[in-house]
């Protein structure tokens, strides 16, 4: 029967994922942006997909990827494809997949659109015009080596290995938000940006942008600290000829000290919740209320949210955690 060859191979051809770099254990911010993905993905029939993101290897260690699985399952979410399930778009492990990005960075090469750089960060903070660029990421690069002389390059070469920068085109990027909206912004605003960096190791943006283009990545829902990478990625995947993604960029669980919530804050991995006794029930509504999909914060399991789930409900602006939130989970976490 003819729809039947319209079936796509997977249910709604919605694909998307969440990409965890094991750097340490994953706390109740990282929990927000694993359970919000997946909602996302379930809710459409989609495929989900976990990439484990330790391209900077000397930040990220296996035990941590092992403790992210672990803690992932236990708060009752699943995924289709990822480094312990498999799948056809794997390795679904950074590390294992440089093949990938050196294939991806000959091709920027080829085109012209990269060139080496042999700034110290010292040089970079010296001559940087603006005292600060993407929030993310340091100073903006103001081009320096841009137009270095052949000589002048070589010259450089004998006693510096380069880092190896994306030249951003002139003109403007702009883009629709799943949740923070219409994004509009200069090509320029960043600087040119690394792709590899001096020590060889392939940058996060590099990286993220082969993964989600080679994994066939449709709908991007992270943090919204990354926001101010996105140009960067788009202009990527633009160079590589690749086709976007959608982005949505969920909120941050801030501190009380307005700072983004982390391990200072106390108590608030999912390791020492599930020591103290808390369930994944409530984690799970505690995270959905804090994020504005629930009025209170009642148990339930991701399943259940499913139906609830839209991206508009959710709220705009950063989560101020307050120790009264916190003493919601559990009551020892109230100072
Ligand atoms: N690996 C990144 C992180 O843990 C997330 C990358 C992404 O979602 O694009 O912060
Ligand atoms: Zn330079």
């Amino acid at each position: 029967m003819l729809h039947h060859l319209n079936n796509a191979p997977y249910g709604s051809g919605i694909r998307g994922r969440f990409a965890p770099s094991p750097s340490g254990c994953m706390h109740i911010g990282n929990a927000l942006a694993a359970l919000l993905a997946w909602l996302q993905i379930r809710s459409r029939d989609g495929v989900f997909v976990l990439r484990m993101e330790d391209i900077d290897t000397a930040r990220c260690r296996p035990e941590f990827a092992r403790q992210i699985i672990d803690d992932l399952r236990w708060l009752g979410l699943d995924w289709d494809e990822g480094p312990d399930v498999g799948g056809p778009c794997g390795p679904y492990v950074q590390s294992e997949r440089l093949q990938l990005y050196e294939d991806a960075l000959n091709r920027l090469q080829a085109g012209g659109r990269l060139y080496s750089c042999y700034c110290s960060r010292h040089d970079i903070l010296a001559a940087a015009a603006a005292p600060h660029g993407l929030a993310s990421e340091g100073p903006v690069y103001p081009g320096t080596c841009r137009s270095l002389s052949p000589e002048e390059a070589h010259r450089r070469s004998m006693t510096k290995s380069p880092s190896l920068r994306f030249a951003v085109p002139t003109g403007e990027i702009s883009f629709t938000d799943g949740v923070a909206g219409h994004r509009r912004s200069s090509a320029s605003a960043g600087g040119d940006f690394i792709v590899r960096r001096a020590d060889g190791i392939f940058s996060y943006q590099l990286a993220v942008v082969v993964d989600d283009a080679l994994m066939g990545i449709t709908d991007v829902l992270r943090g919204a600290d990354l926001l101010d990478s996105t140009p960067r990625q788009l202009m990527l995947f633009e160079a590589l000829g690749w086709k976007l993604p959608r982005y949505a960029h969920v909120p941050l669980l801030m501190g009380p000290d307005g700072r983004r919530l982390a391990k200072r804050h106390g108590g608030i991995t999912l390791a020492e919740l599930r020591e103290a006794g808390v369930t994944p029930q409530t984690i799970n509504g505690w995270l959905a209320w804090a994020a504005g999909l629930l009025p209170e914060p009642v148990q339930v399991s991701p399943q259940e949210l499913l139906l609830l789930f839209e991206l508009g409900r959710i709220s705009r602006k950063d989560i101020i955690v307050t120790s009264d939130m916190l003493g919601l989970l559990h009551p020892s976490l109230k100072q």
